[in-house]
């Protein structure tokens, strides 16, 4: 039995979730087709850190009830190398800003039973999108699989991959017009959830002996930490004592010792840069790390997902109530200026912090010499905090 909906998103991350909730704001009907189980969804351990409009966004949206009550406000990070630690006072910097530490996967369980309780089967799990059709044309098509195992067929007046790097919705461009733009590190992240107490008041970013290493937390009693290792390392390659002996080492400053406790989860991710342009073709658009990966550092994955989305959720209202197709002309373009922003800011914490395999000791001072300027220069330090607490999103015309 075919379905319809104004506008069909494919995946419910940040993107299609953050998108779905602003179409419903502007009176838009959408159905997001998502792959996994909506425990899988609300399970997965991933980002921590909203940009201070994101946040600001699901207080607008009135979806920050819990936010509120859990999460915690950072007006400030630590850096540290050679054992010394800058307090990087990001409200004094930014006229106020902050960031929250809130995880990503209490955001989709937020956004999840919010969507739902507002309109009833709007997302169907355990539904992959195998094709899109039609895209050139106007009359859209996305085909998934039902949960059943049957095939389903959703038509749509646009549709929206927001399926994350490995969807199906950016292989949908032809690849005579897709151009693709990217870079791996050399090394990965190691990350780690422990039941613990926190050991200091705000997220440490540490470049010190083998390399990088990241305190953050997730509440008062539990915490989330990161070591940079190699990619191809397996999780096993990590035991307990060799994951403690590590931060301790890269976290060590006089007078302070790391806080230890069960490490109930343990992942090893990659590091990678990636854009694809353009972000549409015909009647698909794409959005979130469908169309673009940051690798971490910077912590701009999730919010650079809702940036995408709130350009894209204005330019599908104005094409649908005022038949002005003007800003989907345009999403490709203004979505595109904030991503290299964003990219470029995450590239320049990434190689500032970490020790890359073939790094001569020049190379390690000269990175010494870039944190060691943002404890010297105030512009220097304003310009990381900016982008830490993210950078304006694009003007409505
Ligand atoms: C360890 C780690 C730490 C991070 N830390 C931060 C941070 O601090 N701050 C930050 O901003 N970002 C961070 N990120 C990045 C952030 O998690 C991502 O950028 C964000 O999840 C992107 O959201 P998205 O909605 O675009 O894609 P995703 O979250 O990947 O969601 C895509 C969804 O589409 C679904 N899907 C895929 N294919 C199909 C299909 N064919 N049919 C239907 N559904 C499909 C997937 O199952 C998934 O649920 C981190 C990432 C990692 C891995």
């Amino acid at each position: 039995m075919p379905r319809r909906t104004q506008v069909g998103i494919i995946g419910c991350g940040p993107a299609g979730l953050f998108l779905a909730h602003l179409l419903a704001r502007a009176g838009i009907d959408s159905l997001i087709l998502e792959a996994r189980s909506r425990a899988a969804v609300e399970g997965t351990i991933r980002a921590g850190v909203l940009e201070h409009g994101v946040a600001a966004l699901m207080q607008e949206l009135g979806l920050a009830g819990r936010m509120l009550r859990q999460a915690d406000r950072h007006a400030g990070i630590t850096l540290q190398w050679r054992s010394q630690r800058l307090h990087l006072d990001l409200a004094a910097l930014t006229g106020g800003k902050a960031v929250t530490v809130y995880a990503q996967h209490e955001v989709l369980k937020d956004l999840v039973a919010a969507r739902l309780a507002a309109a009833p089967g709007s997302i169907l799990f355990e539904a992959p999108a195998r094709a899109v059709e039609g895209i050139e044309g106007d009359h859209p098509a996305i085909l998934f699989e039902t949960a059943e195992g049957g095939a389903g067929r959703l038509d749509c007046d646009h549709i929206v991959a927001a399926d994350g790097f490995h969807g199906i919705g950016r292989g949908a461009i032809p690849a005579s017009i897709r151009q693709e733009y990217g870079k791996t590190y050399p090394y990965g992240w190691l990350g780690v959830l422990v039941e613990a107490p926190r050991s200091w008041p705000e997220l440490i970013y540490a470049s010190q002996g083998d390399g990088f290493s990241l305190l953050s937390t997730r509440s008062p009693t539990v915490q989330r930490l990161y070591l940079q290792c190699d990619p191809a390392d397996p999780v096993e390659a990590w035991d307990d004592a060799r994951i403690w002996r590590e931060l301790g080492s890269r976290l060590a400053t006089d007078g302070w010792t790391l806080t230890q406790g069960k490490i109930f989860q343990k992942s090893v991710i990659p590091l990678r840069s990636f854009v694809c342009a353009p972000l549409r073709h015909g009647r698909l658009f794409l959005a979130g790390d469908a169309a673009h990966i940051v690798p971490p550092t910077g912590a701009k994955g999730l919010n650079l997902a809702v940036a995408d989305v709130l350009v894209l959720s204005r330019a599908l209202s104005r094409a649908i109530h005022r038949g002005d197709a003007s800003g989907l002309d345009a999403y490709s373009d203004t979505a595109l200026a904030r991503v290299w922003q964003a990219q470029r800011f995450s590239a320049f914490m990434t190689r500032m912090l970490h020790r890359d395999p073939g790094e001569t000791p020049f190379d390690t001072r000269l990175r010494e010499a870039q944190l060691e300027q943002i404890a010297l220069s105030p512009a220097a330090a304003t310009a990381l905090a900016e982008n830490y607490v993210g950078l304006p999103f694009p003007a409505e015309d």
